[in-house]
């Protein structure tokens, strides 16, 4: 029964989901279908906003490719934190330094073992460091942390020094397409919740504006910690049974 209402919970959020995409794309398709309708050549000005609403909706259809994957049937393996949080730096590290800014990470644990899929948490990492890095200044710093929660969970904290975030803010940032920026998909968020609650973690965020902003996951460190299945995993367990 549990499971049959999680899944019509599921239909209703993907119902919502498509239907707010639509809306997303459906603003700037129209500008760019007006732009066929002009009689005399675009100006300067027209063709680069045009050019930033295709960008706009490229960067929605790329993070939705990503949404797809996320969807894959999750494979549960143990790794090791700290080499994929090493690699998550690595990754970001041109990003972080073109704006000017330092990541900097500790490991404050001795078993740094977390029972999931590694590279979906690699997804999730690259999302909200990459935020973080948006919300700062040049200069600023982003500090990582991973430190045990508990018998049960590993925690990583995300720490930056931006611009952080007001009560307001903070309620809608997992809504899909919320975003702030002028070329925000509003997707990383939400992809990023996804997957840390399909693998039975959860997050979460604190913020103060102009003081920066603290996103804290917390990893299931080994099998059965599955405390808000996904579908998927509901399925699989269907299967068990
Ligand atoms: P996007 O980055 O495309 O805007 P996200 O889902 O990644 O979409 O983030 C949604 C919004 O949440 C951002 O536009 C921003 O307003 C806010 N946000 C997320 N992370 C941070 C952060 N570290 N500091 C300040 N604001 C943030
Ligand atoms: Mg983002």
């Amino acid at each position: 029964l549990n499971a049959r209402m999680y899944m019509k919970e599921q239909a209703a959020a993907t119902g919502e989901f498509i239907a707010s995409l639509a809306h997303e794309l459906r603003n700037p398709l129209a500008s760019i279908y007006s732009f066929f309708e002009l009689d005399q050549a675009p100006d300067q000005q027209l063709k680069q906003e045009l050019r930033a609403e295709v960008e706009r909706m490229l960067g929605i259809l790329e993070a939705l490719s990503a949404v797809k994957r996320s969807d894959a049937p999750i494979l549960p393996h143990l790794y090791q934190m700290d080499l994929v949080i090493r690699q998550a730096v690595e990754v970001m590290q041109p990003y972080a330094e073109k704006h000017g800014v330092r990541i900097q990470h500790t490991v404050a644990a001795s078993d740094v073992s977390a029972y999931g899929d590694r590279s979906l948490l690699m997804q999730a990492l690259l999302n909200i460091i990459k935020n973080a890095v948006e919300a700062s200044a040049a200069g600023d710093e982003i500090r990582i942390r991973i430190a045990p929660a508990g018998e049960r969970y590993l925690v990583i904290e995300i720490q930056d020094q931006g611009e952080g975030m007001d009560q307001e803010a903070l309620e809608k940032i997992y809504e899909p397409f919320y975003t702030t920026k002028e070329n925000g998909t509003g997707l990383g968020l939400a992809i990023s919740r996804q997957i840390i609650e399909g693998q039975g973690g959860h997050m979460e965020v604190s913020s103060s504006p102009g003081k920066g902003t603290l996103f804290r996951l917390f990893l299931p460190r080994k099998a059965g910690v599955f405390n808000l299945p996904s579908n998927r995993v509901h399925r699989r367990n269907e299967r068990a049974a």
